[in-house]
Formats: structure tokens, C-alpha cells, sequence
């Protein structure tokens, strides 16, 4: 059973819609609220640099770290493990 996924833009679980696969066989979805596409992978969401730039900037922006994951339907270790690389590579 796929496992539910929230939109990465707008946050909703209800309304998400199979929208075919892209070059590599994986499974497409589109959010039929705010129209967003995005893909089933985990992998490519946790290391997409654009997704960890967003994921920290929303972060930064007062969410929690969980609430972060959650929308990127990812682990929250992750986006912790972000936080903590990108500051060790800011000293
Ligand atoms: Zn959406």
C-alpha cells in the first residue's frame, strides 16, 4: 500500500491524484488544490538541494523541524540532519 503524502507546497493529504510517472518509472502525483506535481520517491525529495534550501527556509520561518518533515512527507531527522550539516558548513 502507498504510503499517504501530503502536497510539498500547500501541506494537504486529501485530494492527491496519480499523475503518471516520469523517466524513471516513478509514480507522479498532482494535488488537486493547488495544482503542484511532485513525485512518490522519498530519495529524490531528501536530496534534492532545492527541497533542503525550502525545507530550511520554512524552518527558519518558525516551524518546527517535525512540522518541516511532515510536509515534505519526510523524516524529521532529516531535515534536522540539514540544519546541522549546513551549519557546520557555515563556520
Ligand atoms: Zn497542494
Amino acid at each position: 500500500m502507498m504510503e499517504d503524502r501530503h502536497c510539498p507546497k500547500c501541506g494537504r493529504s486529501e485530494g492527491q491524484v496519480n499523475f503518471g510517472k516520469n523517466r524513471s518509472g516513478t509514480q507522479r502525483r498532482r494535488c488537486n488544490w493547488c495544482k503542484m506535481t511532485y513525485t512518490l520517491d522519498p530519495k529524490e525529495w531528501a536530496y534534492s538541494e532545492e527541497v533542503r534550501q525550502r525545507a530550511i527556509e520554512i524552518y527558519h520561518s518558525g516551524m518546527s523541524g517535525r512540522g518541516v518533515g511532515k510536509l515534505h512527507g519526510m523524516n524529521k531527522s532529516n531535515v534536522y540532519n540539514w540544519m546541522k550539516k549546513r551549519k557546520d558548513s557555515q563556520k
